[in-house]
């Protein structure tokens, strides 16, 4: 094979660290591997989320993974390209247990990156295409129970005369679209959900919300929005939306249904969980527990003196009912992120007198500058039409480790600082306090790294640029009847207090639904470990506790965006159905705790 060619140099590769796994030979195999190299295994090796950094790290997870998974069969898939020094390839390959992709970008040392992931377990994949159901027994039989009374009698036999094997705790985009996922797998799952209806917990926020990323970026799994979406979807079109996919996909999926308390019991690896299911007491026995509970689920409402005797209204983002009743009213935003560059917004178009309290320095990334830098390599119809369909770019994104994505976003955030120069300098004119993150590496890694900190500008700043809405700065150290204080010694009079002052860790759901004990167990959710502001050291290489096994046996998180829920879903599924299967799954790394909150 000519080395002088992409596909040589990939072919020469492969062919050796198939053969360096195969022979179990970690000397040459770490020699396979550039100085500074990454492996992320997404349950193929480690039935794990993990990236190994360095050889060493390299080395051990083989040692201790290879005897038990045996990987083999080791094929480039399409054609390899190369691009500054970088020659990247698509790669099959296949474990006891699972058929993988993998994607490797090679430097003149080495492998620099290799990803892989399990896509479908051994004899167990999705039935699709020629495998599909044929829906009907065609003959003639009596008695046959029709399409509708099947589902029926499935729908009111589980959870009483037939237990599910998963419960998932929570029904917005996270658990549909983790039970959709079952559901293709056929694991017996109900989805929990408290609204009256799927899609509420969108429905239920502020009016004016649109999502803040575009369609490309936020279809569900197997099936996508129509080609005629609109680019940012409105809550509603998108709770409507989630609606419908839950009877499409035929989930079963419980309304008016919270789940009041969950314990787990060590002997028989079963959980108990108590649910309200519209008044009546329903005792569920999953064997595996999701929290898909929201990381936008629990207010952080701050306790301030004086907030009881405030005359007008006062309350936290997450129930800001829009802005119709304030034309012509004092409202002050607490807070200067997403929610409350959205909200002020919305007040100002309705008549309202709006100030924004900047409690500290926010990152912007105006959407367009966004959408052409960050986003539209990947997700965008340029990208569809290069061939990268969304399954491929959610892979794409996965095989740059978190280690070396803030490498990739700091030229971009310098690009777009560069690009936006006169609308930065007008917002800090108008007393804005901005920032591009910790290490200038703006929107994406503050998101990865605290999920907050950042406003994706769709309108809002031209209005604090204008001085249209009003900024205030500091800490509010007192509400008052007519208003609040800030640790300045301003005093703002307000009709309206919204405070967006953001959500708290996931792991507060587990403390609310289990206990404070196994709260305290799987520790913080989210965040990489960055030593940067809200994501305190040591460095983790992947999120803390999400779609991956936690320090509490059957318990597990999901969430994230539309993209996250969507592409991490897949991973999370495979890891529920082969402890379903009984096939082994023998976690390699599981995380240690270092946070509890
Ligand atoms: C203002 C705002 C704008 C956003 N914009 C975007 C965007 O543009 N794109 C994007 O991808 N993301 C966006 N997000 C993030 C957004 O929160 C998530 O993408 C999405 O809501 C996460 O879905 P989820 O299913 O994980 O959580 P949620 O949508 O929060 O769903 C969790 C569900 O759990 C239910 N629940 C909680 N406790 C119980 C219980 N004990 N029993 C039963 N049910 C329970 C809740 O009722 C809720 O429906 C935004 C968030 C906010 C707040």
């Amino acid at each position: 094979m000519d080395v002088q060619t992409p596909l040589g140099r990939v072919n020469t590769w492969v062919e050796a660290f198939a053969q360096a796994l195969e022979t179990r030979d970690l000397e040459k195999l770490r020699q396979l591997f550039a100085t500074d190299c990454h492996w992320r295994d997404l349950v193929a090796f480690t039935w794990n989320i993990k990236t190994m950094e360095g050889r060493d790290a390299i080395a051990a997870m083989a040692a201790e993974t290879l005897p038990s998974i045996n990987p083999r069969n080791w094929q480039i898939e399409g054609e390899p390209t190369e691009a500054n020094g970088i020659t990247e390839a698509w790669l099959t390959f296949e474990t006891d247990a699972v058929r993988g992709l993998g994607h490797v970008r090679l430097n003149d040392e080495g492998a620099w990156t290799l990803l892989t992931t399990a896509q479908e377990l051994k004899g167990h994949e999705e039935r699709k295409g020629p495998t599909r159901d044929k829906g009907v027994e065609h003959g003639a039989f009596r008695n046959r129970e029709t399409y509708a009374e099947r589902r029926a009698r499935e729908a009111a036999e589980l959870g009483y005369s037939k237990q599910p094997y998963v419960v998932i705790i929570g029904g917005g985009q996270g658990g549909i679209a983790l039970g959709a996922r079952l559901r293709r797998l056929n694991v017996p799952t109900i989805i929990l959900e408290k609204n009256d209806r799927p899609g509420d917990s969108w429905r239920k926020r502020y009016k004016s919300l649109c999502l803040h990323d575009p369609v490309w970026y936020d279809h569900l799994p197997y099936l996508p929005f129509p080609d005629d979406w609109p680019v940012f979807a409105p809550k509603d079109k998108i709770g409507d939306w989630l609606e419908s996919y839950t009877r499409i996909m035929e989930l079963n999926y419980w309304t008016r249904s919270t789940a009041k308390s969950a314990t787990y019991d060590e002997k028989t690896g079963e959980w108990t969980v108590i649910v309200d299911r519209d008044g009546e007491e329903v005792v569920l026995k999953p064997k595996q527990l999701v929290l898909a509970t929201g990381m936008s689920g629990i207010p952080n409402m701050p306790k301030l003196p004086g907030m009881d005797s405030f005359k007008g209204d006062l309350h936290h983002s997450s129930q800001h009912p829009g802005p119709d009743a304030y034309d012509g009213k004092k409202a002050v935003i607490v807070g200067s992120n997403n929610s409350a560059h959205d909200i002020a917004a919305a007040l100002w178009e309705a008549g309202a007198d709006v100030t924004m309290v900047q409690r500290s320095s926010t990152h912007i990334s105006r959407s367009d500058t966004l959408m052409e830098l960050a986003l539209g390599a990947l997700y965008s119809e340029e990208a569809l039409a290069n061939g990268i369909t969304t399954d491929k770019a959610d892979l794409i994104f996965a095989s740059i480790p978190y280690k070396v994505l803030p490498a990739i976003q700091k030229p971009l955030c310098d690009e777009m600082k560069k690009r936006d120069a006169d609308f930065y300098d007008r917002l800090e004119k108008a007393g804005f306090k901005l920032d591009f993150g910790a290490d200038d590496t703006g929107l994406f890694m503050k998101y990865l790294r605290r999920g907050s900190g950042y406003y994706i500008d769709v309108g809002a700043s031209e209005l604090v640029a204008d001085g249209k809405i009003k900024l205030a700065h500091g800490q509010v150290t007192e509400v008052t009847p007519d208003g609040l204080k800030l640790d300045s010694g301003q005093e703002l009079k307000a009709d309206l207090i919204v405070f967006a002052t953001g959500y708290g860790s996931m792991n507060g759901w587990a403390a609310r639904i289990i206990s404070q004990e196994v709260a305290d167990k799987v520790g913080k959710c989210w965040g990489l470990g960055s030593d940067t502001p809200k994501d305190p050291g040591p460095w983790e290489g992947e999120l803390r506790n999400m779609w991956k096994p936690t320090r509490q046996e059957a318990l597990w998180f999901h969430g994230g965006n539309l993209h996250q829920s969507r592409h991490y879903s897949q991973f999370l599924a495979l890891q529920l159905k082969a402890r379903e299967a009984g096939i082994p799954t023998p976690v390699y790394g599981l995380a240690e705790v270092h946070h509890k909150g």
